[in-house]
């Protein structure tokens, strides 16, 4: 896509730091570096986000993500890393080219937090919910 940032990164007419890339993968750093070596990993080809990916760009994809996340945490000496992925400007998605963060955890005050608010469990609303949502496999 012409004008997507990340496609432009891919096609090397941006600069980025790469950490990782192969014919469908690419792994660079994040410009932003909300923790160190806060990192991005997308497919080459445009795919806006998770509801427009299919399954085989899905499997290249997240397939990559556990070596790429071991590498982080054995060359930063990260104690954890947060994975982090954004669908739709509510969920906060500012670049519509699907992208995965990963965010490697250095030590306890790197000042990020996420946190979920949690809920009194409601079996009965959980039940009716999981009945409505079921997916054949
Ligand atoms: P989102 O908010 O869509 O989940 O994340 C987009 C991310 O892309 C942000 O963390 C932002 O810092 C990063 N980003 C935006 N433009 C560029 C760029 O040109 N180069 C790099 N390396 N990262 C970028
Ligand atoms: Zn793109």
């Amino acid at each position: 896509m012409t004008d997507c940032i990340f496609c432009k990164i891919v096609a090397g007419e941006i600069p980025s730091s790469k950490i990782y890339e192969d014919d469908q993968v690419l792994a660079f750093l994040d410009i932003t570096q909300v923790t160190p070596g806060h990192t991005l990993v997308i497919p080459k080809s445009h795919v806006a986000d998770i509801f427009d990916m299919d399954s085989e760009v899905a499997s290249s994809v997240f397939a990559r993500v556990p070596k790429i996340a071991r590498q982080l945490k054995e060359k930063l000496g990260a104690k954890g890393l947060n994975i982090v992925n954004n669908n739709g400007e509510i969920a906060g998605q500012t670049v519509f080219h699907s992208h995965i963060h990963l965010l490697p955890r250095l030590e306890e005050t790197d000042g990020l937090d996420i946190r979920f608010d949690t809920h009194e469990p409601d079996f009965e609303k959980l039940g009716k919910l999981a009945q409505e949502l079921y997916l054949e496999a």
